[in-house]
């Protein structure tokens, strides 16, 4: 079963504060998004393996650790996804990317692609990001695209997720887990989380 991580943290909740700030300006939301990226990507390798190495220190030898199985792959769902994605770059920064090109029909919610571009992921973690987990199509979409390659595990990062979305996903891909900075009340009848935070990739790019 899925498990959904929430991640409370002071910085976490106040910059996601500023983010549901209808006034925040377009430079602003983007900066934010990243530094949240950033701040959920411990929660997101949580669980990554690792194996023991000796590592010379400038006085002696010790025991430390390397990520098994190397770097996770990082999968970006455009648009929006690109914003987190800058954010787990920095603590990231020589993962491979995917992206995934996905927009939303506005009448049916349905979420249809226009590209995908992974490098091999087979066998490896991989970290999907998005930030509004709303419906769940998106994500179960893109999730789908991912798991056909056969990963070894996969996490979902977004900013914020409706409980629809979480049961959407946990119902499709009982074996990704979510990390999220917030879990809202609901989704309004066009498929927006309210209380939420507006369109994310329309914000962020300034459309
Ligand atoms: N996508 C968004 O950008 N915002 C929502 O509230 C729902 C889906």
């Amino acid at each position: 079963m899925t498990s959904v991580t929430t991640v409370d943290n002071p910085l976490v909740d106040t910059k996601l504060t500023r983010l549901r700030d209808v006034s925040t300006p377009t430079g602003e939301f983007r900066a934010l998004l990243g530094d949240i990226g950033c701040l959920l990507t411990p929660a997101a390798t949580a669980n990554l393996p690792t194996r023991p190495i000796t590592v010379t220190t400038p006085l002696t030898t010790t025991e430390g650790v390397v990520l098994d199985g190397g770097t996770p792959v990082l999968v970006s769902v455009l648009r929006a996804g690109n914003g987190l994605m800058e954010g787990v770059l920095r603590l990231l920064p020589d993962t491979d990317i995917g992206q995934i090109g996905l927009y939303r029909d506005h009448e049916t919610l349905e979420a249809h692609q226009y590209m995908v571009r992974m490098p091999p992921i087979a066998g490896r973690h991989v970290i999907v990001v998005d930030p509004m987990l709303a419906t769940g199509h998106s994500a179960t979409a893109a999730l789908d695209i991912v798991a056909a390659e056969q990963p070894a595990s996969v996490v979902f990062m977004c900013l914020v997720a409706a409980p629809e979305g979480i049961a959407e996903l946990q119902a499709r891909h009982p074996n990704v887990d979510i990390v999220t900075a917030a879990i809202d009340s609901h989704l309004n009848e066009v498929g927006y989380i309210v209380p939420g935070l507006g369109d994310a990739g329309d914000r962020l790019y300034g459309t």
